[in-house]
């Protein structure tokens, strides 16, 4: 899949704007038709917890909406009222489950919940028959990662209490799969045989247990609904491979000061770059603040991917502080160079994923630490809209 350069117009941009962090919609909206078509005739929901990985919930939800999606999932309660109230005739999982005390808020607010334990079942039927109402919950099996769920040697009991599921409406029944972005993993194929076997001991539902990488391991593993997030958002869903999705997101920051130094001066925190030739460093308007991660000077990770201004090569040299960075661009033609000019950090030239390559760490830690210092761009959604 190609995309289109994500622009936005420059002229929209504040004065005050240090950096600007666009988000295209239109390729958030591209990638879930994609995702949609490769997994058919499965359902094809999104995942937004985290604030849509760090894009913004409302504007990624009404997206996916305008492209078909009608079944989202979020981590938390906060994050299900949040888009009930944008998106009143959604259907929305809350990935948390239970927590003590919740179930009223969540039926109040129209969510629901994904029960992970015999508790949760309980608390969430003795709140269906106080209120006399078989409300929806679905119901998260455990098959290998011993973190939510209920645990696979509880599930043929929990089956056999009908009692239960006769006072609730069990719309789905999920796991989720521990080593799907490694393909041929043979975690993968045990999960899904120990899903179907669980399965078996409950009643009908509809079954759910691929996340981005899961729907690339083909149709087996698709059931009746996938959960992609990170392929939505452009990431890069499995290791080793060219990713087809979209570029949803381009990050650029001011350049704050320009300066000359001769051979040998050091620059930033604890010296750690020292020009080996006369040299010009530009200072940068973002920082590990702002997402910007510090592992990214350190020895973990591949070499950092350089910044670009106006198409041409800026490394990132020295530490990364808190507010700033600091760029080498001796060898970017001087016009371009100038106090208020954007570097481009995510976008046409480096992806999500190399930076987290570079940082030692994933695209998602990159994506939902984007932080609420940047001027917000959202283009290719219809509607231009612009926020912070
Ligand atoms: C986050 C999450 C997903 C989405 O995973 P991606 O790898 O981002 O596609 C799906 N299911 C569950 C249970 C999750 O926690």
């Amino acid at each position: 899949m190609t995309s289109a350069e994500i622009h936005h117009d420059p002229d929209a941009v504040p004065s005050t704007a240090r950096g600007v962090l666009t988000v295209d919609l239109g390729a958030i909206a591209a990638n879930w038709r994609w995702l949609a078509a490769l997994s058919g005739p499965a359902e094809c929901a999104g995942v937004l917890k985290a604030d849509a990985y760090g894009l913004g919930l409302e504007p990624v939800a009404k997206a996916l909406d305008g492209a078909g999606c009608r079944t989202f999932f979020v981590a938390t309660t906060g994050e299900a009222g949040r888009l009930k109230a944008a998106l009143p005739a959604a259907m929305v999982y809350i990935f948390d489950g239970l927590m003590p005390g919740t179930a009223h808020e969540i039926a109040r607010i129209g969510a629901i919940p994904v029960l992970g334990s015999r508790a949760e079942v309980e608390e969430w039927v003795a709140y269906c028959r106080s209120v006399e109402t078989r409300l929806p919950a679905a119901l998260h099996l455990d098959t290998g990662m011993s973190r939510l769920g209920v645990p696979p040697g509880e599930v043929e009991e929990l089956g056999r209490d009908r009692d239960l599921f006769q006072a609730f409406d069990l719309r789905l029944v999920i796991s989720h799969l521990a080593c799907a972005d490694t393909p041929g993993h043979p975690t993968s194929d045990a999960q899904r045989l120990l899903f179907d076997q669980l399965r078996r001991a409950l009643p009908p539902a509809r079954a759910s247990l691929a996340n981005s990488a899961g729907i690339m391991l083909g149709s087996a593993f698709r059931y009746d609904l996938v959960r992609p997030g990170i392929a939505l958002y452009g990431g890069r869903a499995v290791a080793g491979r060219p990713n087809p999705a979209a570029k949803v997101v381009r990050l650029e920051a001011r350049i704050l000061q320009v300066r000359d130094l001769p051979a040998g001066t050091a620059v930033g925190y604890g010296s750690a770059f020292v020009t080996d030739r006369s040299s010009r460093i530009a200072t940068i308007a973002t920082g590990y603040a702002d997402g910007f991660l510090r592992s990214i000077s350190g020895p973990i990770g591949l070499p950092s991917p350089p910044a670009t201004i106006a198409g041409h090569s800026a490394p990132i040299v020295g530490r990364v502080s808190m507010d700033v960075i600091t760029l080498d661009v001796t060898d970017v033609p001087a016009e371009f160079v100038h106090r208020g000019a954007f570097a481009e950090l995510i976008g046409r030239h480096v992806l999500i994923d190399d930076l987290a390559d570079s940082s030692g760490t994933i695209g998602y830690e990159v994506l939902t630490r984007l932080g609420d210092r940047y001027h917000r761009m959202y283009v290719g959604g219809g509607e231009k809209r612009t926020a912070g």
